[in-house]
């Protein structure tokens, strides 16, 4: 069956780079959510905390709960209530109306809209935001906001920071946090509490021309096993709807991988491996075909490859990985 492979050596480089903006390995809180960006939740949550890794932050609380041994501190995005007891789970309060769902006590951090408009509290509605709390008994740790253009140059980053910036004095008796990935990568002066990483651990950060070269490895891996093979004459086509046709007389093989294991059927026709093989005709459900006779086959070292072709981002490709595929932490 095809597999995927999570390289630790890459991870942990990435993580020493990662820990060297932070200067603490402390304040890394690293993203989990969506099985670890299509890693595998508890594979990457082993390898982390072997690293040394006590923070995560993941969108559910199912998700925490399969984690909860091994983090001091989980932080849950996008909370459903009823919660669950665990006193190292914190909860993001993502609108005024939320502040009232949660029992007396609660671990919470408010997350502020410095100019995304997506979600979190308007900068206007911090006072009534600590009212609320106070009256129904929250214990509120830190404020905290996310960038909308990290990755791109431009001054959006810098307003953005700087409405960020008066929060923190206004209010400087919590912990505050603004990072993701891109944002570590280019901030030279960091000096906040905790940094949240999810791409740039997993090595596919993707930034513009002129920010800088990041020193990064791609962890995952996506292999597939050959199913069968056989000899196209010419003018045999391949796949549904018949839209390769062999040109010449040549091996074709049929590979366990498909569009319900997450590799994008707009490849179809469209793509060569990273060692050189052809992908011939349609993707299918469960398969394709390669012009190849190999047991196995590497179908992707890089998930940004994949994403410009496709028209898309590394995260996209990997978190539509299924995650019925084996991982194998290597
Ligand atoms: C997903 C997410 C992150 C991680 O972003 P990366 O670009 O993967 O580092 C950080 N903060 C929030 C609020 C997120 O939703």
């Amino acid at each position: 069956m095809s597999y995927i492979t999570l390289k630790k050596s890459a991870f942990f480089n990435n993580l020493d780079i990662i820990s060297k903006k932070t200067g603490d390995i402390d304040k890394i809180a690293l993203v989990l959510k969506d099985n670890a960006y299509g890693h595998g939740l508890l594979e990457v949550a082993s390898m982390a905390k072997e690293y040394g890794i006590s923070r995560a932050v993941v969108r559910r609380e199912e998700e925490a709960l399969l984690i909860q041994e091994y983090f001091k501190y989980i932080l849950i995005l996008s909370p459903l209530h009823p919660l669950s007891k665990n006193t190292n789970f914190v909860y993001v309060i993502n609108d005024l109306n939320d502040i009232s769902k949660f029992p007396a006590n609660t671990r919470v951090e408010l997350k502020i809209d410095t100019g995304m408009h997506r979600n979190g509290l308007l900068i206007q509605e911090i006072e009534e935001a600590l009212l609320l709390i106070k009256r129904y008994e929250l214990n509120l740790e830190a404020m905290f906001t996310h960038f909308r253009s990290a990755d791109t140059m431009s001054a959006e980053w810098f307003w953005q920071k700087k409405n960020f910036e008066k929060i923190k004095v206004r209010y400087p008796s919590y912990r505050f946090h603004s990072c993701n990935s891109a944002a570590i990568f280019r901030d030279n002066n960091f000096n906040e509490d905790m940094v949240r990483i999810g791409i740039a651990a997993y090595g596919c950060l993707s930034l513009d021309k002129g920010l800088q070269k990041t020193g990064l490895e791609p962890v995952l891996s996506l292999f597939a096993q050959k199913i069968s093979t056989r000899r196209l004459k010419l003018g045999h086509r391949v796949g549904y709807n018949a839209t390769y046709e062999a040109k010449e007389e040549m091996d074709v093989s049929c590979f366990d991988i498909g569009y319900a294991d997450g590799f994008p059927r707009l490849l179809s026709n469209n793509y060569t491996s990273p060692e050189g093989f052809e992908l011939l005709g349609r993707v299918s459900m469960d398969n394709s075909s390669y012009k190849s006779d190999q047991e196995e086959l590497l179908i992707f070292d890089d998930a940004r490859e994949l994403a410009s072709k496709t028209e898309t981002i590394g995260y996209e490709i990997l978190t539509s990985l299924s995650p019925f595929i084996r991982r194998i932490i290597t």
